[in-house]
């Protein structure tokens, strides 16, 4: 059994003092008050591990190279083009080194669980890889080589607009009828094999899935978490009012039995009905802030969806950066800058760093049917130590308050499933997957 002792550990009942841990493999055997004992491993504060709802892995390898101007105006829909001509380069083999750079960096940002929102299946061509697990089983193997907790979100993707209109060329890597995609998922369930990895699925969007599709899906897999991309951009919205007369948002929860299962990813563009009705729906929220802000995508309705009891996490998405801390402290300063306001997203009088600390980690845990994050017995050993160079050590949300917004506190070491992965701010295996990542991104761009 190890030990580790916490000058402040974020208990589930509030911030404690002086906190003594022990670990039994992978799970947390006890958490008690009292002094350090001889060989207990000291760190300042000890929070839980957040889930890192939303990523598409492979998109790490192009972070910073869609930030030149071409001739016309950029937008979300120009940018897609590059992505698609990445994805379109890219082997097994890379995948896999580029996924595991992603994996480390989120690990050491304080992430100890992604959802894998993953649609890169086929092979460049389109046709089926020998396995046609092929692609997901790199992103297993990714999972596992790094550490992290996987919860895998294959992407079904049939079509390139409402109404069932026929995929475009750049998205043949991508494409299943229902029944090969469920034959998919199927493999799968025989060969995730981690205990604590988990499988759902993931209808890409209204644009690339009808409702039709979607409910063949829900009826054979009836449980295990459902996420799919909705009203990200307003051209999206324009085209399903076009297609159904009814917007994105409103069409899914009219058309689909959206629940506590289900994760809304973006959502950005809502109605005051909308928002309220996701709200209500017990769906989460599942935010990107920084990839929203990069996109271009428009601004959630934060402050009235967390007064209306909505639920949220946040993700990574596009991994342009990966940056825990900084996901939340974007979504804050967002509604800041348009409301003219400060700490918007607190709730109430009180710690904003804490208020959207605290959310995103049940939001995460509920949108990855991941155990509830918590410094507890029983619990996963999914902890993230946070050490603050310039002291003196804050004192309970503060050290929350400091991480999102201030300077000097850092993720110092991170235990994913009782293994510490990360020490001293660094994954253990950062120099032989960065070494990897370099030759895939190298042979890409040759
Ligand atoms: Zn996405």
């Amino acid at each position: 059994m190890r030990e580790i002792f916490a000058n402040w550990a974020l208990l589930p009942e509030g911030w404690a003092r002086d906190v003594v841990l022990t670990l039994d493999g992978a799970a947390i055997a006890s958490v008690a008050a009292g002094p350090a004992p001889a060989d207990a491993t000291r760190v300042q504060a000890l929070i839980p591990g957040m889930a890192n709802l939303h990523s598409h892995a492979f998109q790490r390898g192009m972070a910073g190279l869609a930030e030149t101007r071409g001739a016309s105006a950029d937008s979300f829909w120009t940018w897609r083009e590059v992505m698609y001509r990445f994805a379109l380069a890219l082997n097994p083999e890379q995948m896999q080194a580029i996924a595991e750079l992603a994996y480390i960096e989120m690990l050491e940002a304080g992430f100890t669980r992604v959802g894998e929102f993953h649609y890169l299946h086929h092979a460049p061509d389109g046709s089926s890889y020998a396995d046609p697990a092929e692609m997901s089983l790199r992103i297993l193997a990714a999972a596992q080589a790094t550490g992290l907790h996987l919860t895998h979100l294959p992407v079904f993707y049939a079509h390139s607009d409402f109404g069932g209109a026929a995929p475009a060329p750049g998205q043949r890597r991508f494409l299943h009828s229902p029944d090969a995609f469920l034959r998919l998922l199927d493999t799968l369930d025989a060969r995730m094999t981690r205990p604590l990895d988990r499988l759902g699925f993931a209808p890409h969007s209204l644009r690339a899935a009808t409702e039709d599709e979607i409910s063949t899906l829900l009826t054979a897999r009836p449980n295990g978490p459902v996420h799919v991309h909705v009203a990200e951009q307003m051209r999206e919205v324009e085209d399903c009012l076009k297609a159904h007369g009814q917007r994105p948002v409103e069409r899914l929860l009219a058309t689909l039995p959206v629940d506590a299962r289900w994760c809304l990813i973006h959502a950005t563009h809502l109605t005051e009905a909308e928002r309220r009705d996701v709200a209500a729906s017990g769906a989460v929220a599942g935010l990107c802030p920084v990839t929203e802000a990069n996109l271009g995508d428009g601004l959630f309705p934060a402050p009235e969806f967390l007064s209306e009891g909505g639920a949220f996490g946040i993700g990574t998405d596009s991994n342009v950066r990966i940056a825990l801390a900084e996901e939340l402290q974007v979504l804050e300063y967002g509604q800041r800058l348009t409301r003219r306001q400060r700490n918007l997203l607190a709730g109430g009088p009180g710690s904003t760093g804490g208020a959207l600390f605290r959310g995103a980690l049940a939001g995460g845990a509920q949108a990855l049917a991941a155990p509830p994050a918590r410094i507890a017995a029983g619990a996963p050993a999914d902890l993230v130590a946070l050490h603050d160079e310039t002291g003196p050590a804050p004192d309970g949300d503060l050290w929350l308050d400091r991480w999102l917004f201030g300077r000097g506190v850092a993720v110092e070491t991170v235990w994913c499933g009782g293994v510490e992965c990360v020490s001293g701010g660094r994954h253990r295996d950062r120099d032989r997957v960065v070494a990897g990542f370099r030759r895939a991104v190298e042979a890409i761009q040759a």
